[in-house]
């Protein structure tokens, strides 16, 4: 198969598999774009009692994933996906953003580490990982739930998963903007109506009053997206009579 390999390594390997049984990671594994599996370091671990963790050296509370049974379990799982990239979800990694999500969709394996306790054993980090990746800028128990959301974001950007590829091109972050606002019947809903020029059947028009929706939201909700872009003479004027509409609106 030519779809991308993801191998989880994790305690609970159950938890991570149910990210394949909806949505689009679903259909990514059904369609073949994609392939998932979890192996537990316990499996890997030489005590009878399959313990994996340990006290930290220095002292302190919390446990630390022993390098053995975490680097004996990520070897295998890099030689079932190879040629593969292995990343440790922490919070200590670079934030999971949609362009790194599409980046990660050009690979040909992956190998999502998750943590647990205080997280790994520096050595296995220095020597088995490639990139630590995070959620944001808290402290999840847990690497599951961010590699969770990792296979989803990068599900559906792989080629022939969202049934409209273009749907992916307008989605917010895709183009540094945030999507544009989205209406479904019926056309009045407890007395709201839809933007007029959504029904013109005008597509020039439509595709414009939805790039400057796009430029307008992104000014209202996210002007830090706004700061990071050179905007073009056409997007600013856009940008402009969004702006200028608020004010009589308001
Ligand atoms: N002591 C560590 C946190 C351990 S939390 C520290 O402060 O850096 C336990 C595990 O949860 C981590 O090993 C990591 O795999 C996962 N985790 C916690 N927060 C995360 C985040 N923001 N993004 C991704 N993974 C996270």
């Amino acid at each position: 198969m030519s779809g991308l390999k993801l191998e989880v390594v994790s305690l609970f390997p159950e938890m991570v598999e149910q990210v394949g049984r909806y949505g689009m990671p679903r259909i990514a594994l059904e369609r073949g774009a994609m392939s998932l599996s979890a192996r537990n370091p316990r499996d890997y671990a030489d005590n009878r009692y399959r313990s994996v963790d340990d006290r930290s050296y220095g002292g302190g509370p919390g446990m630390v994933m022993q390098a053995e049974p975490m680097a004996a379990c990520i070897e295998a799982a890099r030689e079932a996906v190879a040629p593969a990239k292995v990343l440790y979800m922490s919070p200590q990694g670079i934030p999971l953003t949609q362009a790194l999500a599409g980046q990660l969709a050009n690979e040909a394996g992956l190998v999502l580490v998750c943590g647990r306790y205080e997280g790994l054993d520096e050595r296995v980090l220095a020597s088995h990982v490639d990139l630590e990746v995070s959620l944001g800028d808290f402290v999840l128990s847990g690497g599951e739930l961010a590699a969770m959301v990792l296979i989803d974001a990068v599900a559906r950007l792989l080629p022939g998963v969202l049934g409209a590829q273009a749907s992916a091109q307008n989605d917010s972050f895709s183009q540094g903007l945030l999507d544009h606002p989205h209406y479904s019947r019926p056309l009045d809903w407890r007395g709201q109506s839809v933007p007029e020029v959504l029904m013109s059947g005008d597509h020039t028009r439509i595709a414009r009053w939805r790039l400057k929706q796009a430029l307008g939201q992104t000014w209202l909700k996210r002007p830090d997206l706004l700061e990071t872009l050179e905007l073009g003479s056409e997007h600013k004027a856009l940008l402009q009579e969004f702006i200028s509409e608020q004010h009589t609106e308001g």
